[in-house]
């Protein structure tokens, strides 16, 4: 044998044999049910086995990780983020917007990206970047060159919003303000946003069709059934989903029948309006932290006061979204109360009505299917991606048990 190819021989193994990993929970939640007894085994950053424990011997030289007492899950998936924001309750949306530089904001993005890894959360869909541009974008580079810890991300760069309609607001008519998102009128200019958007690399592309701008500060729609149209047929030729803010029965209305794919709050949906998204396979995204801490920032003492009409309306809409049987995604509005409390959503979704396993799933399989993300992520299957996170004890039992986390794996890397 030559020296190079015996080289080869003796060394190659430890470069092309991937690490292999083998776990052994109590529980594994695959996605769709819980399993006692199962292991779980990794090899480089894939999921290659999961099954009954009794079947199986321990692979030679593989890491062993007992994980005692815990249920392994797939990585969490959140729905509905904002990287880029911190609570209102510290420091107004406005205030963001208008006195913290982008440089502060990208900073406190970093600590916001870490804390959502380490609460489980592997992926998130990051819906607007409210004033920062697409430094959304640069984040989830950062994050790919492993040069910060964070999340998968699925980024929507800047909203895109109809002209006079977004703020910050309140201005003397001579002062100018930026915007906090992208405006856009008319179909062409819509075209061109859209375009410019999938141009610069945005994931998914995020509108808003309804907004507080009606004649008393309520939500009224904002964009023309053909301008969303316009913004749908766009993105969906490139292969992208759209992605509608909507709060108001028409401005709901208009976005479903446009195409997106999931409706962002819901909080005004009627009957009608959630027969049309189970009808038309439009998901919800309903945001109940948001409504819950805005409620508890204006003062709502949860606990010792009867909830405000806004939580109780939400609370409503929720039970009749799940009786008419649409699709639910998790996504808590994150940002608007603190990164890394991303669980605290499934607490509500089951505190309102939802039973844990279905929030479970919500929260994985769902939302990888609905995110385009099915095959890869969402759950614990031979040939997926292996984000997995383990926490103690069994949130089907108790959903509290998704604050306890233990152990999380994001592509085969383990992060904590
Ligand atoms: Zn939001």
């Amino acid at each position: 044998m030559r020296p190079l190819s015996l080289f080869l021989a003796v060394l190659a193994p430890l470069f092309l044999t991937a690490q292999t990993t083998f776990l052994r929970p109590a529980f594994v939640f695959d996605g769709e049910k819980m399993r006692e007894g199962w292991y779980v085994q990794v090899e480089g950053n894939k999921i290659i086995a999961a099954g009954p424990f009794k079947d199986v011997a321990f692979p030679e030289g593989a890491v062993s990780v007992e994980l005692p007492g815990q249920t392994l899950l797939p990585g969490l998936i959140e729905g509905h983020s904002h990287l880029f924001l911190h609570p209102y309750n510290e420091t107004s949306w406005d205030d963001q917007v208008l006195r913290e530089s982008h440089a502060e904001r990208t900073a406190r993005a970093t600590v916001h990206a870490q804390k959502t890894l380490l609460a489980g959360f592997t992926t998130v869909r990051d819906l607007g970047t409210e004033g920062a541009a697409y430094a959304d974008l640069g984040l989830k580079d950062a994050i790919e060159k492993g040069v910060i810890a964070g999340p998968r991300i699925i980024a929507a760069g800047p909203a895109i919003v109809a002209g006079g309609s977004y703020g910050p607001k309140g201005f003397a008519s001579h002062i100018s303000t930026p915007v906090g998102a992208d405006v856009a009128d008319g179909v062409d200019e819509l075209i061109r946003l859209v375009r410019k958007q999938i141009g610069q690399g945005v994931d998914i592309i995020k509108v808003y069709a309804d907004y507080r701008w009606g004649l008393r500060g309520e939500a009224m729609p904002t964009f023309s059934l053909e301008e969303l149209d316009a913004i749908v047929t766009t993105a969906r030729s490139s292969g992208r989903d759209v992605v509608a803010h909507a709060s108001t029965e028409e401005g709901m209305r208009r976005a479903i029948l446009a195409g997106v794919t999931t409706i962002e709050h819901g909080d005004g949906a009627t009957p009608e309006i959630l027969q049309l998204m189970a009808e038309k396979g439009v998901a919800l995204c309903p945001t109940l932290g948001a409504v819950e801490a805005i409620s508890q920032y204006r003062g709502w003492k949860k606990g010792e006061e009867p909830a405000p009409a806004r939580v109780v309306e939400k609370q409503e809409v929720f039970k009749q979204a799940l009786a008419a049987g649409v699709t639910i995604c998790m996504g808590g509005d994150v940002g608007v109360f603190s990164h890394g409390n991303n669980a605290w959503e499934l607490e509500l979704m089951v505190a309102y009505g939802m039973p844990p396993l279905d929030a479970l799933r919500s929260a994985t399989s769902v939302n990888a299917r609905v995110f385009g993300w099915a095959g890869r992520l969402g759950a614990i299957k031979p040939g997926l991606l292996a984000d997995l996170v383990a926490v103690e004890g069994r949130p089907d039992q108790d959903i509290k048990a998704l604050q306890q986390v233990k152990w999380v794996m994001k592509d085969g890397k383990v992060v904590k």
